[in-house]
């Protein structure tokens, strides 16, 4: 799977098509991932999330990157983990799926990825990562038209993990 990179560090600081958000249902901004990607973007980000009227738990939107190296930001919003018999599974498959059929719509040929759910909304990182990886690689074996997708992790632990899980 060489289109499949997994890197640990700032995903805002990331030359690509596009970096996908883990945002909530406002897209109005949060904390975590989202909040740098709006201080990292500029204003004109939100000015335009403004204008998409929220996203459900499950999908995903596009809007440009302003100040971002990206051109575009997918913003997605994962499940709140609530003990996994929420439908938490599905729905962050989805998050993947939606995000790169949007992706494939758009032209975009690299995309990259946060570990969606996995930081506030409290998603277990291991099963959010096979999750992850799962939904990924089958797209890419249905989609020839995707180049890369990077796994952007934030902290060493996490970046550590999800080799472990991917290796599996
Ligand atoms: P959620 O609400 O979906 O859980 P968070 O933003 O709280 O979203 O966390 C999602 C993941 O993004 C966490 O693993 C967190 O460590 C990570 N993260 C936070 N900031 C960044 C960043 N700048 N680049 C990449 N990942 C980040």
């Amino acid at each position: 799977m060489k289109k499949i990179e997994i890197i640990k560090g700032d995903i805002t600081k990331l030359k690509v098509d596009a970096i996908v958000n883990a945002a909530n249902e406002s897209l109005l901004g949060g904390g975590g991932v989202d909040g740098a990607i709006h201080r990292a973007a500029g204003p004109k980000l939100l000015e335009e999330c403004r204008r998409l009227n929220g996203c459900k738990t499950g999908d995903a939107k596009i809007t440009k990157g302003y100040n971002l190296k990206a051109k575009y930001v997918i913003h997605t919003v994962g499940p709140i983990w609530r003990g996994g018999d929420q439908n938490e599974d599905s729905l962050l498959k989805s998050c993947y799926s939606r995000s790169l059929e949007i992706a494939l719509e758009n032209n975009i040929n690299t995309i990259a990825f946060p570990a969606i759910s996995t930081g506030v909304y409290g998603f277990p990182f291991e099963r959010a990562s096979k999750i992850a990886v799962d939904t990924v690689k089958t797209f890419l074996s249905e989609n020839e038209n995707i180049d890369k997708v990077i796994f952007v992790l934030f902290s060493q632990v996490d970046y550590n993990s999800f080799l472990e899980v991917k290796g599996k």
